[in-house]
């Protein structure tokens, strides 16, 4: 588990600002829903803390300490894509241990790590296939499997289930959940799906055009609503 510490931040791509200062504290061990419209910065957001991406002003700190200078590496954070972004020249079993490999783990700690992430996500028949050879579902598994082998802090979570069907999507959000309880991470998890962000979430983040617009708890949201933004999110009266 981590805490993590989003300080003023400011984002700009060129002379086009895209965060305006956004503030916000995150508890070790809870589940945070990021929302907003497409293009409100969430997924920048994501990539800085990631170090995926740099801070233009404010800072970063996880479980109290600076990271903006440090790599994406050394950050003990793991970020799943909607994309799943998998290697596709390699099996499953090396595209959830490439990370390890990098970081010049032994050989048994690898067998181990991927050995333990393969049965949490169902993963052990299919560890020698290629990523072409599996469902989408499949491969948002072994997307999961991957961010979980190096038993990270912090989870970043983009849109992960998005590219799936309705049922499909229930039931990984279960996993998800099931798999943040069980290896005592803090998540942030971006959708914009109205369902996932009720069920997912201790606390959720709802931003608009690069300002944080509301924090609370799902039901601090229904029910206060800070905005008609907010409102017409969560679908409350208002
Ligand atoms: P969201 O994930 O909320 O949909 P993004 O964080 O992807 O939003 O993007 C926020 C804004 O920043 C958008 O206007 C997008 O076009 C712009 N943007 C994102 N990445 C880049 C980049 N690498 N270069 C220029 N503009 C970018
Ligand atoms: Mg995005």
């Amino acid at each position: 588990m981590a805490s993590i510490d989003i300080h003023g931040i400011r984002k700009s791509f060129g002379t086009f600002p895209v965060l305006h200062g956004v503030d916000l504290t995150i508890r070790d061990g809870e589940f945070i829903v990021l929302v907003g419209p497409s293009g409100c910065g969430k997924s920048t957001l994501l990539r800085m803390i990631a170090g995926l991406e740099d801070v233009t002003a404010g800072e970063i700190r996880i479980d109290g300490k600076r990271v903006n200078d440090l790599a994406p590496k050394d950050r003990d954070i793991a970020m799943v894509f909607q994309s799943y972004a998998l290697y596709p020249h390699m099996s499953v079993a090396d595209n959830m241990s490439y990370s390890l490999r990098l970081r010049r783990s032994t050989k048994e700690k690898i067998a181990s790590a991927v050995g333990n992430a393969a049965s949490k996500l169902g993963l052990d028949p299919l560890l020698e296939r290629r990523p072409r050879a599996l469902s989408g579902g499949q491969r948002q598994r072994v997307a999961m499997g991957r961010a979980i082998v190096r038993q990270p802090k912090a989870f970043l979570f983009d849109e992960p289930l998005s590219n799936l069907d309705a049922r499909l999507r229930e039931q990984m959000r279960a996993e998800i959940k099931k798999l943040h309880g069980d290896l005592r991470a803090t998540s942030i998890y971006v959708t914009h799906d109205q369902i996932e962000a009720m069920t997912l979430a201790d606390r959720i983040v709802a931003m608009h055009a690069g300002v944080v617009q509301q924090v609370g708890t799902p039901l601090d949201l229904y029910d206060r609503p800070a905005n008609l933004f907010v409102a017409g999110f969560i679908g409350s009266p208002g």
